[in-house]
């Protein structure tokens, strides 16, 4: 991967051989196991972690927790001032790190500068926002009263990634919880840990230019058992958790055995609803993208593709014929289409995937496999696949993380469309694909789609960070990045002033002494 200027990149990034992966902006402390990360672009190990114990994470706990009694006092607009600077680093290293996020999870260069590009844009709408934390003023049913309600901030938010989006969902967190007064300890996934340490040596440089607390950005490495320890402690309020609907299950109840908040990010089963209306073109291009970028690891991936009857063959034709086009191979060479998966383990799981739609009564129509040959020595590339299903089918009810799309044919009117999209347990990003007015709106209709995104001619792929990013049923019902997701990452106080000479009781209660 040298020929790409990767080495140079980890060193811009920090990026030493061995790691500490334990730090709090200014002091590292690790005592763990070492991680080892290998990028399933070429198999090599790129670098190792070090991971925190129990002894590391008070360490951090502590140094959070005292930077929170000062970084809260801070007006929101300079809070917000040192979050545009963090943006104006991100913007130095979006090169560097963009490299680093497409060799250490394997998703396209141009993904890997989008990611970071998404970081660049949460940090400037966090800027904005910071001046922007308003309350309502409301009236008083009791005379000479006044009535309000304000937001403070919360205090260490606890953040657990997955491997897909290494570097983007942190700062989508982190962007709002700085501004917002909080400070942030932050797990990210055990298949990516390098993209922490980069991330965390970019926001210490300005921890340091600042003379900030340290403490109000924190790493901590390791496995589940890592973010165990931050679910069940009570002095984090907030745990801000982003992967399998398997993990969220878990942390929900533990944070909740507590009484703390969660704010969810699990997993989706996204479907395109291509009605007789639809254009096609726009639809093989969307759904295309959809199903192979990012090798199918996106939490928006599309995964169903619900077709009218009347078109079906049309469109399977056309999207079976735009398979044969993609060109698989090392994410940083831009004339790749496709990538690896994140390692062998979820090359495992695609293959059984294909083996069990088959053996539930699917057809394969275009044929998937694991590449192996020159320039596939990782063992983590695969071939994307499509198969004719039902959506009964366990497999299609299930999110399989990889490059497999399912067909399905409904017929009918799109209420039946939608039966078919909505009877899944996830609810995270849908689309139609219409030029139907009446079917486009009844998609977004309170009778329509069930999703927390729900897109008109457009993919389910992919979002801006000016909407509120989330989705129902088992995508857990967090909503992270635009709109108001802010007040998340704050605790609202109702304040009644009563400037009179007398204590009228409300509800006109009389309590006379
Ligand atoms: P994962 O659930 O295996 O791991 C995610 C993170 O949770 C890791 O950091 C892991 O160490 C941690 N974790 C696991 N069990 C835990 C526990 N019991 N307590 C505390 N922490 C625990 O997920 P993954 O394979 O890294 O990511 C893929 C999944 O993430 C997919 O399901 C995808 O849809 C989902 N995802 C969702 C969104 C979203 O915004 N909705 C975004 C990205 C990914």
């Amino acid at each position: 991967a040298n020929q790409f200027g990767m080495k140079e990149a980890l060193t811009q990034l920090g990026i030493k051989e061995i790691n500490e992966g334990t730090s709090t902006g200014l002091q590292n402390f690790s005592s763990g196991t070492t991680l080892e990360s290998y990028s399933p672009v070429d198999g090599q190990l790129i670098a190792k972690v070090t991971t925190s114990t129990a002894a590391d994470y008070d360490k951090v706990m502590e140094a959070a927790t005292a930077a929170f009694k000062t970084f809260r006092t801070m007006p929101a607009p300079q809070r917000g001032e040192i979050v545009r600077q963090f943006g104006e680093k991100l913007r130095e290293k979006k090169e560097a790190l963009g490299k680093l996020v497409s060799y250490e999870m394997g998703k396209s260069l141009q993904e890997g500068y989008g990611e970071v590009q998404e970081m660049i844009d949460i940090c400037d709408f966090a800027v904005g926002l910071s001046r922007q934390l308003h309350g309502l003023t409301m009236h008083s049913e009791r005379p000479q009263h006044r009535m309000y309600e304000q937001y403070h901030s919360l205090g260490v938010v606890g953040i657990i990634s997955a491997f897909n989006f290494p570097v983007a969902v942190w700062a989508w967190n982190t962007a709002l919880a700085w501004i917002c007064g909080d400070v942030c300890v932050w797990k990210p996934s055990e298949k990516t840990p390098l993209c922490g340490i980069a991330c965390q040596n970019i926001i210490a440089e300005v921890i340091k230019e600042n003379n900030l607390p340290e403490g109000i950005s924190c790493l901590i490495n390791g496995d589940y058992k890592v973010g165990e320890m931050m679910t069940a402690d009570k002095r984090i309020p907030l745990i801000s958790a982003t992967g399998s609907t398997r993990m969220g299950k878990i942390v929900a109840q533990t944070v909740a055995g507590r009484l703390g908040k969660s704010l969810l990010e699990l997993g989706g089963n996204n479907a395109i609803i291509v009605t007789p209306d639809a254009d096609i073109k726009m639809t093989v291009i969307g759904a295309v993208f959809g199903a192979v970028g990012t090798a199918g690891q996106r939490c928006t991936s599309t995964r169903r593709l619900i077709i009218h009857e009347s078109i079906f063959d049309k469109v399977r034709d056309a999207i079976v014929a735009a398979y044969q086009q993609l060109k698989i191979g090392n994410p940083l060479d831009e004339n790749n289409h496709v990538g690896p998966l994140i390692d062998k383990d979820a090359v495992a799981m695609y293959s059984k995937a294909l083996e069990d739609v088959v053996a539930q009564g699917g057809k394969i129509l275009v044929e998937g496999g694991v590449l192996a040959g020159e320039g596939y020595e990782s063992g983590c590339y695969v071939q994307p696949a499509i198969a004719e299903a039902d959506n009964t089918f366990k497999i299609v009810q299930h999110e399989t993380f990889a490059p497999v799309l399912y067909l399905l044919k409904y017929t009918g009117s799109v209420e039946d469309a939608l039966d078919i999209q909505n009877g899944v347990a996830q609810g995270l990003s849908s689309a139609i694909m219409t030029n139907n007015l009446r079917e486009a709106e009844h998609f977004l209709s309170v009778a329509g789609s069930d999703c927390g995104i729900a897109n008109v001619n457009i993919g389910t792929s992919g979002a801006e960070i000016g909407g509120a990013f989330g989705g129902e049923k088992e995508t857990g019902g967090g909503r992270e990045s635009g709109s108001d997701a802010w007040k998340v990452y704050m605790r609202r106080q109702t304040n009644t002033i009563n400037y009179g000479s007398s204590l009228p009781l409300a509800q006109g209660i009389k309590f006379d002494l």
